[in-house]
């Protein structure tokens, strides 16, 4: 089994990447944040929860966010493997997930490949994205910045977690969609 997390900050990629990439490599794509939205949209107790969170451009608190992933795992437990994305975002749902995976699938993250992109490029490709999307946390330049801050703030620390245990790749986000897939097939390629 593979268990490949995608990292980075808001708007560099990871949704578009691990899209492309879980059908590439037929592994299972799990997005927090598409998990959430969906919940929202069909107004779940979770949804419900984690509503006020995201629309205010803030992080989901761990206990919340952490049950719905231990689900997600569970109910695609046959598997070959997972792309994760949006998951881990602060250090204790790093040490979180090590331990999930090792009680539920006798296994551990193969590797993290961290997608950077300057700010200003981020908060522009996010307003790009909003006008083609729903999302009101896409809308709002001071929410998106916000988010961004929660990126530096509680996220980025994930990368040193990583960088410890000699599993972080990092790499240039700003190239196009093409490129950006060709340099994480790559990475993934040494784990298939
Ligand atoms: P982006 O990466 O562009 O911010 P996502 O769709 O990954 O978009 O996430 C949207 C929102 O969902 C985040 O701003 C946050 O509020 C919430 N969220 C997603 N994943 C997590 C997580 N692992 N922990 C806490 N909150 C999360």
């Amino acid at each position: 089994m593979n268990i490949i997390v995608l990292f980075g900050p808001p708007g560099s990629g990871k949704g578009t990447q691990a899209k492309i990439l879980s059908e590439k490599f037929h592994l299972e794509h799990i997005s927090t944040g598409d998990l959430f939205r969906y919940n929202i949209k069909n107004n779940t107790k979770l949804g419900q929860e984690a509503q006020s969170y995201i629309n205010k451009g803030n992080l989901v608190p761990d206990e919340l966010t952490t049950e719905m992933l231990i689900d997600e795992l569970r109910r695609n437990s046959s598997q070959k493997g997972f792309i994760l994305d949006g998951y881990p975002r602060t250090k204790s749902q790093a040490e979180t997930l090590d331990k999930l995976l090792n009680t539920i699938f006798r296994t551990q993250v193969d590797v993290t490949l961290a997608l950077y992109v300057k700010d200003e490029i981020l908060v522009k490709r996010i307003l790009k994205r909003s006008e083609a999307s729903e999302r009101l946390d896409d809308a709002d330049e001071s929410i998106i910045r916000n988010r961004i801050n929660e990126y530096y703030e509680k996220t980025a620390v994930v990368s040193n977690y990583y960088k410890q245990q000699h599993k972080l790749v990092e790499l240039d986000g700003e190239g196009n969609i093409e490129e950006i897939t060709a340099a994480l097939s790559k990475e993934i390629e040494k784990f298939i």
